[in-house]
């Protein structure tokens, strides 16, 4: 028996194929202690590493043979190749360092992405989030097309609507590019704390509100929705209503077959797409 103190954390890790990447992440952040961290090879061949920490306790077992019975369903499923499920434990005072070199910073567009922690030397405008919101998940594709159009769309001086802010991160992103004023909203209550409190870490003025598009007041020269096609299909109208004329909406988070119901409905609220970008499955429109 180890003795308390040495060996207080489980590493859970799972090679998986990047297509299965989103559901070994999905079943591990259930038991992940501050979500999970995905290790993208460089080689594109080898595949992705999803790790989880948990505190090594009397439920830990049972935490583990749960992750082992849904990843072993998930095999079967036949995604691509998912490995068995790799456990070891591991020291506590590894476990911070372990965690931490997880957390690298990333760079999208003119954006620098780093947790607060990070004494890395920033490469870029910093958007500082901590690990569990940006790095657990290895940031979305979408948030990535997201945080691109941020930054080709010159909203310095420009109003901006975050539809669905989540972590907050496109609107951080948007404020320190100098847009002003910038609202964001979201239905989820534990979202909009989220994003109050990234946005005071990152010391930028950004009006969060919980609710939909309609909990915003005014008109916006742009607005972003990082939301599901269904939802899109939904709050066109909305959207639509808080789009200055003249000004952009971006949309993102369509899956490629739900792409052609999306166009439709922005269609019928009065707005035309004029630019696309599709990375894996994952389409953005930019509509005016
Ligand atoms: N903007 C962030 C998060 C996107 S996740 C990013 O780009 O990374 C989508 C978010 O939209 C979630 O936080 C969810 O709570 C929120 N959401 C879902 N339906 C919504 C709706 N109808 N109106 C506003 N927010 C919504």
């Amino acid at each position: 028996m180890p003795s308390a103190g040495d060996t207080r954390w489980i590493e859970i890790a799972v090679e998986s194929h990047p297509e299965a990447v989103e559901a070994v992440s999905e079943i591990l952040d259930r038991v992940g202690y501050n979500g999970i961290a995905v290790d993208v090879p460089l080689d594109p061949s080898r595949p992705h590493v999803v790790k989880a920490y948990l505190v090594y306790d009397h439920a830990a077992r049972f935490k583990v043979r749960r992750v082992k019975e849904a990843i072993g369903r998930l095999r079967a499923f036949g995604l691509g190749p998912v490995s068995e499920v790799a456990v070891r434990r591991i020291a506590d005072e590894d476990w911070l360092e372990a965690w931490k070199a997880q957390c690298t910073p990333i760079r999208i567009g003119p954006f620098f992405i780093r947790p607060s922690w990070s004494d890395a030397r920033d490469e870029g405008i910093p958007l500082v989030l901590d690990p569990g919101m940006a790095f657990g998940t290895g940031l979305h594709p979408t948030t990535r097309q997201c945080l691109e159009a941020v930054g080709e769309l010159e909203v310095g001086g420009r109003s901006v609507l975050d539809v669905g802010t989540g972590s907050g991160i496109l609107a951080i992103a948007a404020a320190k590019c100098g847009a002003a004023p910038v609202v964001a909203v979201d239905v989820d209550p534990l979202a909009v704390k989220a994003a109050r409190d990234n946005a005071a870490r990152n010391a930028v003025a950004v009006e969060v509100r919980e609710g939909s598009a309609d909990a915003a007041l005014g008109r916006f020269d742009v607005v972003l929705a990082n939301l599901v096609g269904d939802v899109l299909v939904e709050v066109a109208p909305a959207l639509r209503a808080r789009t200055a004329d003249g000004g952009t909406l971006v949309c993102a988070g369509i899956v490629a077959e739900k792409e052609a119901r999306v166009v439709d409905a922005l269609a019928s609220a009065g707005l035309r797409v004029t630019a696309r970008d599709q990375r894996d499955d994952w389409v953005r429109l930019t509509a005016r």
